[in-house]
């Protein structure tokens, strides 16, 4: 947890490591089957298609859109209260997977279904940088 903010922070593991690392230095990065080309988030120990453990990292574009969202207007502890409301959403990436993270840089009135995005990143903590998405 974040001394500063109180908020909570993901605790990586051997799995997810490369992950967190990448968001620390701006990349947000999946993980690519060496066997069968599949894509996939979130981070796992074997290719969810072929069940291979051959798996790449590979940096990804950082952009996608929106397949759908919620609007967060009850905060799940105090350390958000500042911040609500707020838009969470599924993110199709273009290489394919799905990830959930908040929306920023925009109106809530303004997020809609299918809306471009790309990734940004805050420091929750000294090693955790979390994935936000912005409109393109
Ligand atoms: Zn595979």
């Amino acid at each position: 947890m974040s001394a500063a903010s109180g908020k909570p922070a993901p605790r990586p593991t051997v799995e997810t490591q490369p992950y967190w690392d990448g968001c620390r230095s701006g990349e947000l990065r999946l993980q690519r089957c060496a066997a069968c080309e599949h894509v996939q988030f979130p981070p796992r120990r074997f290719c969810a298609s072929c069940l291979t453990a051959d798996l790449r990292w590979e940096s990804a574009s950082g952009r996608g859109r929106i397949r759908t969202f919620s609007v967060v207007r009850h905060p799940i502890s105090l350390a958000f209260a500042a911040e609500v409301p707020y838009v969470v959403a599924l993110v199709e990436l273009d290489e394919g997977p799905t990830i959930m993270a908040g929306i920023r840089g925009c109106q809530i009135e303004d997020v809609e279904i299918g809306l471009a995005v790309e990734v940004e990143f805050e420091q929750r903590s000294d090693e955790i940088y979390l994935p936000y998405f912005h409109p393109c």
